[in-house]
């Protein structure tokens, strides 16, 4: 179930497949860990073969970003769905209050994952949020013990990427934690401080155009993804000729 974009491999499933994969890998104890993929970071990835590697070591890499889906129509794959890393971050918070589930919220500046928590708990009055910790703390065995006293079926890491990539593969193996996703700025989303684009915007695939209009300095980053788009389509050229 997984498309190889430049290298990068993307998860093909939707939100319902993930949804079951999830809570049966709780089950079996079996340790998970969820990556968004975007244009940006498979360009990142050719020239970094360690982010490369890291990438594709995760067990579900999603397709974050309306690029990852026009590379699969370019090489013909089955990619038709955006999964985000904030919706999916509230997909694990949906099933994990669903079927009794635990979850802790790692990173972000002080007070915010907090304020994202109690926002959660007004959307999920029965997810249990075993702990949250400030992502700007410097002791990481302090934040392992805590982690491990919690015991959380999921643990969200925010704190940015690679870093928070890093960090999962580099702690997974001693924490007693099933789940992990790597969440990005989802808490600054989710606890207010940060608006999300609006629901037009979402259900058309172009939060990325909102975003350009409320902080155009993204133009930087955005304009990675026609580049992106034109080395796949080389690349697929190169491949089939
Ligand atoms: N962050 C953190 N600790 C750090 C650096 C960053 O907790 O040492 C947090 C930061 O407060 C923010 C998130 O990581 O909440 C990064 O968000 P951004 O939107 O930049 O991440 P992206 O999704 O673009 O990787």
């Amino acid at each position: 179930m997984k498309e190889k974009f430049l290298g990068v491999d993307v998860s093909s499933y939707t939100y319902n497949q993930l949804k079951k994969n999830i809570i049966s890998d709780i089950e079996q104890n079996k340790q998970s860990f969820i990556v968004a993929i975007n244009p940006e970071k498979i360009l990142q990835a050719q020239k970094n073969v360690i982010l490369l590697r890291l990438l594709n070591q995760a067990t579900y890499q999603i397709p974050d970003g309306v690029g990852v889906l026009l590379a699969s129509k370019i090489y013909g794959g089955n990619i038709s769905e955006r999964v985000t890393g904030i919706d999916m971050l509230l997909t694990l918070c949906e099933q994990a209050s669903t079927y009794g589930k635990s979850i802790f919220l790692y990173g972000a500046q002080p007070g915010v994952a907090e304020k994202a928590k109690e926002n959660l708990l007004r959307k999920y009055p029965n997810l249990n949020i075993v702990g949250v910790m400030d992502g700007y703390v410097d002791d990481h065995e302090y934040i392992k013990k805590q982690i491990n006293a919690a015991k959380p079926d999921i643990l969200c890491v925010g704190l940015g990427s690679p870093r928070q990539e890093n960090w999962i593969v580099d702690n997974m193996k001693n924490l007693d934690v099933r789940i992990f996703q790597g969440v990005g700025g989802s808490f600054d989303v989710l606890s207010g401080r940060v608006k999300r684009a609006p629901a037009t915007f979402q259900r058309f695939g172009i939060e990325w155009l909102y975003r350009l209009i409320t902080e155009p300095w993204r133009i930087k980053r955005q304009i990675k993804l026609p580049m992106f788009l034109y080395k796949v389509w080389k690349n697929k050229k190169y491949n089939y000729s």
